[in-house]
């Protein structure tokens, strides 16, 4: 194919190199130049000017590369008043003052020396007609997507909307509600706490998977506390343009600190906030990098007390947010907001259910027993999807036959993204983690079981057994570690003792209890027959390593074996020992087991109760 066959590119393709090499520059000025010229005349947020060329208060307006200068509209014979603003590159502008009837002009060059005279006069006009002619040539249609940038996109909700929606919406996730009630009273009556001198939080990190409910949340906080609600995404501020993305944090701040008290939320936190050493190496991404240092200027910016702006903020990677984020001062506080388990679905079925008509079979709870995993926009989607069954059967209310059809449906779906267990993967995991936390309670080292769930949690984990320390540790002793080895081993020993084979579910449980009981011996010189020497290299060896993840110093091949059977020995002494706990406890272990299939989650004085029957057996046995 010769060159010549080659398609031209499209006609507005040049014109957006055009402007986006006049913006470049135009932006550049803004940097480059300082504001030195010109009297001092009453600086307003951009966005109130914006406001007041909607409202047609503007006669004039003057756009100067650091400063737009405008005149209200006057009355009679008196002129309105001047007024100045900093420009945001803003693309609707023109646009908008051209609607609103509102003369424009470049403003008289500041007697600077002739490069800033030359860009003064210049380019902001060459910019503006360009923009302008831009979109007569595009026929008019406004600008979308990409293009309409410049201004904060919030949308907010003033009290009339958001007031409809309270925590009685929420269900399902009460732990997040009860941290978030104390918000509400801060944005209520701040008084209160600044005059005893606390410190207002300012950021509060909402974390948890898509759909559990964190911007339905927010809004139900701001509705609680009959506020305003600021809401924007963060995936909203990458755009095309550097510099566009802090200017519209800016602007959003600004408009929130004239409405305080407030909030302001930022969904999809992270894509905004992402590490910026993560980025680094290969080249970041200067934009975000940007917009990200601006919020931490504006939530450093608001001093507490005199005004009542709360950021809440919603994730569900807060692994990635740059470390900064999390500061005091900044978010802080972190809820956790997670997947429902039985009686929260049963709840959030209640809420969704009341906007349909119901049969007379409708049965909520075994909808929600039928329903592991679902989060909460599942569970709305599925009353929706039961419901337009219903309609296509000509019914006249929904049917339980209709949910049962729409669920498996909806499983179907979310089996594919692998959140939802069968029956037979949700026993597994469960006599699996009661294999840990029963293990778990009779070894020292690994603190005390606090619960054990089997709501999926997070992307990868299919149930958890959680353990809290019951003091800070900073050195453990031999037993403690051949504790938590043994624990770790307790959820494969309790597949082995009860199916007699295992699942593919404790690999990530075998890599940690190897690697505790390789650094047992390369490290911490814990065994008997290798003596008390480092085999491993340490800090260093990350530098110094070989690429293929070698960091144990160079030893003989009798050493290497000897350790390699070091490390199976505590292993295997740890899993028979898991192994027979779980086999003098056998009863016990299904009892919980079928407890824990039941609720989804054991905890606080059941489990304690339970534990505690655990180690009364393992007394008895051991005095024996
Ligand atoms: P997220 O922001 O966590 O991704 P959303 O708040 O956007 O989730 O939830 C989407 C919809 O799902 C909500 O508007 C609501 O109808 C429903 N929903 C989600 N979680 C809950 C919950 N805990 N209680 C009631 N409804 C919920
Ligand atoms: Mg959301
Ligand atoms: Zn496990």
């Amino acid at each position: 194919m010769s060159i010549k066959d080659q398609p031209q590119p499209p006609r507005f393709r040049q014109i957006g190199n055009i402007l986006l090499l006049l913006s470049s520059l135009f932006l550049l000025a803004n940097i480059f130049l300082p504001s030195l010229f010109g009297p001092q005349i009453p600086q307003v947020p951009y966005s109130l000017f914006v406001h007041q060329v909607q409202e047609q208060e503007v006669a004039r307006v003057s756009v100067g590369q650091n400063q737009i200068r405008y005149q209200l509209k006057g009355e009679a014979d008196k002129p309105g008043q001047v007024l100045s603003t900093t420009p945001i590159f803003d693309l609707e502008l023109p646009k908008l003052l051209e609607e609103k009837g509102v003369e424009f002009a470049a403003t008289p060059p500041p007697k600077n020396g002739w490069f800033t005279s030359i860009l003064g006069w210049v380019v902001p006009p060459l910019i503006f007609v360009a923009i302008w002619q831009f979109f007569i040539n595009r026929g008019g249609g406004g600008p979308q997507g990409a293009l309409s940038i410049g201004k904060s996109k919030a949308k907010v909700y003033v009290e009339g909307e958001s007031a409809k929606i309270t925590f009685r919406d929420v269900a399902g996730v009460e732990e997040a509600k009860t941290e978030l009630v104390e918000v509400v009273d801060f944005l209520k009556s701040p008084d209160r706490f600044t005059a005893i001198g606390a410190r207002i939080p300012k950021g509060v990190l909402l974390v948890g998977p898509p759909g559990t409910g964190k911007t339905l949340l927010a809004k139900a906080v701001a509705g609680e506390a009959g506020v305003p609600f600021f809401s924007i995404s963060g995936s909203e501020f990458v755009e095309l343009f550097v510099g566009v993305g802090s200017a519209r944090v800016r602007d959003l701040f600004e408009q929130a600190k004239k409405q305080a008290p407030c909030i302001i939320f930022i969904d999809e936190l992270d894509a905004i906030g992402k590490s910026r050493s993560s980025g680094g190496f290969y080249g970041g991404n200067d934009e975000r990098e940007q917009t990200l240092n601006q919020l931490l200027t504006e939530m450093d910016g608001f001093a507490a007390g005199n005004t009542t702006v709360i950021v809440l903020a919603a994730t569900n990677r807060p692994e990635s947010l740059d470390a900064a984020l999390l500061r005091p001062g900044r978010f802080d506080r972190q809820v956790l907001v997670d997947r429902p388990d039985l009686s929260g679905r049963e709840a959030i079925l209640n809420i969704h259910a009341q906007k349909v008509k119901l049969g007379p079979d409708i049965d909520l709870k075994a909808i929600a027993t039928r329903t592991p995993g679902f989060a909460g926009a599942d569970l709305a989607n599925l009353v929706n999807e039961a419901a337009l069954l219903a309609a296509r059967n000509k019914r006249q209310a929904v049917a339980q036959a209709d949910f049962a059809e729409a669920i498996e449906r909806i499983v179907a779906g979310l089996e594919k993204k692998s959140r939802v267990l069968n029956e037979k993967e949700k026993k597994i995991v469960a006599y699996h983690e009661v294999g840990h936390a029963m293990v778990g309670a009779m070894m020292t080292g690994g603190g005390e079981v606090a619960k054990i769930s089997i709501v999926p949690r997070g992307m990868a984990a299919l149930g958890y057994t959680l353990q809290l320390p019951t003091e800070d540790r900073f050195l453990l002793d031999e037993a403690e570690l051949r504790g938590q080895i043994a624990t770790l081993l307790g959820g494969r020993s309790a597949e082995e003792v009860v199916f007699g084979s295992i699942t593919t579910g404790a690999s990530n449980d075998l890599q940690r209890a190897t690697d505790l009981a390789e650094r047992m011996v390369t490290s911490y010189g814990m065994s008997k027959v290798l003596g008390p020497l480092a085999y491993d290299k340490g800090q260093q060896a990350m530098f110094l390593n070989d690429g293929m993840g070698n960091a144990r110093r160079a030893v003989s091949a009798q050493t290497a074996e000897a350790i390699d059977k070091e490390v199976k020995d505590i292993v295997e002494t740890a899993h028979q020992q898991a192994l027979d706990i779980l086999k003098e406890n056998r009863e016990l272990l299904e009892t919980i087991t079928q407890k824990l299939l039941e609720t989804e989650v054991i905890e606080g004085e059941e489990l304690h109760d339970f534990l505690a029957r655990v180690k009364a057996n393992g007394k008895v046995h051991a005095a024996v």
